[in-house]
């Protein structure tokens, strides 16, 4: 299995990904994996989400970016079924064809719609090797593959280098590896991130966020909500922008780069 970050491709200027004809993962002709309608998410009476829809192909990686406060983070919870207080959500979220908005998290996440929190996924008193440690009823099927500890490890060799260490020895970066590791091993069949590159040195950023092509580039379906909006523009195939819990643009990585509400807000007024 390649693993190098490196060799993973860059977006081609229409915003395509080179080597990614129809058919392939992310391509027009690839599968809607998930596929969300109506999602509106309120606290109290602040609608803190309003969304009309949204989906993803098989072997996507879309990117949802906005402010402080824009509602990504309550858009990735609504889809895995998390809630921070009590919000009142509705709408449809569906994972390939299959109505899933009435499962509590945990069956989501068994059907295959794994979120790393904002936070991360990991256990701070088990070491690295005891949290790539997961209940061994999850398995391959059409679209998901179970990773085990050594493919991890392959993906991460960092987390190698570490695996006797515990979790809250580990930096901000070992963690973000370990909490994606972990959501992996459960063989997703979308991955959600919320907020990867938080508290990580920019080498760290890239190198994380890469990976993401790596692992799109094998059939996994990426959401990554980001701040680091010029980190993630150069990994994703398509970019949302929200404000306020609405989308306000919504395009190709390229199309978006060239959108002055991108460039002048999150890009510093150009391409960087
Ligand atoms: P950040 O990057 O700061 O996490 P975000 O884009 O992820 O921002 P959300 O955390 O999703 O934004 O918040 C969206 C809106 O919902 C905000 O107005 C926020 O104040 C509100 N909100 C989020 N969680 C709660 C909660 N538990 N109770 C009340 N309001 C909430």
């Amino acid at each position: 299995m390649s693993t190098s970050p490196s060799s993973v491709p860059a977006a081609a200027s229409d915003g395509t990904r080179p080597g990614a004809p129809g058919g392939l993962p992310g391509s027009a002709a690839a599968p809607e994996v998930l596929q969300v309608a109506g999602l509106r998410v309120a606290y109290g009476g602040n609608n803190a989400l309003d969304l009309e829809r949204l989906s993803l192909r098989q072997g996507e990686v879309l990117g949802v970016v906005g402010a402080n406060g824009a509602g990504k983070s309550t858009l990735v919870n609504a889809i895995a079924g998390w809630s921070r207080g009590t919000p009142r959500v509705s709408g449809t979220v569906r994972l390939d064809g299959v109505d899933v908005s009435a499962l509590p998290a945990h069956r989501r996440a068994r059907a295959g719609l794994l979120l790393v929190p904002e936070g991360k996924l990991v256990f701070g008193q088990m070491s690295v090797d005891e949290n790539l440690t997961v209940p061994g009823d999850v398995h391959d099927a059409p679209g998901r593959h179970v990773y085990d500890r050594e493919e991890v490890f392959e993906l991460f060799p960092r987390l190698r280098e570490r695996r006797g260490h515990l979790g809250s020895q580990l930096s901000g970066g070992e963690r973000q590896m370990l909490g994606i590791g972990r959501a992996l091993m459960l063989g997703p069949r979308v991955l959600m991130l919320d907020e990867p590159s938080i508290g990580l040195a920019p080498r760290l950023v890239s190198a994380v966020l890469e990976t993401m092509r790596t692992l799109a580039g094998k059939g996994l379906t990426i959401l990554l909500v980001e701040q680091n909006v010029r980190a993630a523009i150069e990994v994703v195939d398509r970019l949302v922008l929200l404000e306020r819990g609405r989308v306000i643009v919504e395009g190709t990585a390229s199309e978006m780069r060239d959108d002055p509400r991108i460039a002048e807000a999150y890009l510093g007024g150009g391409h960087g």
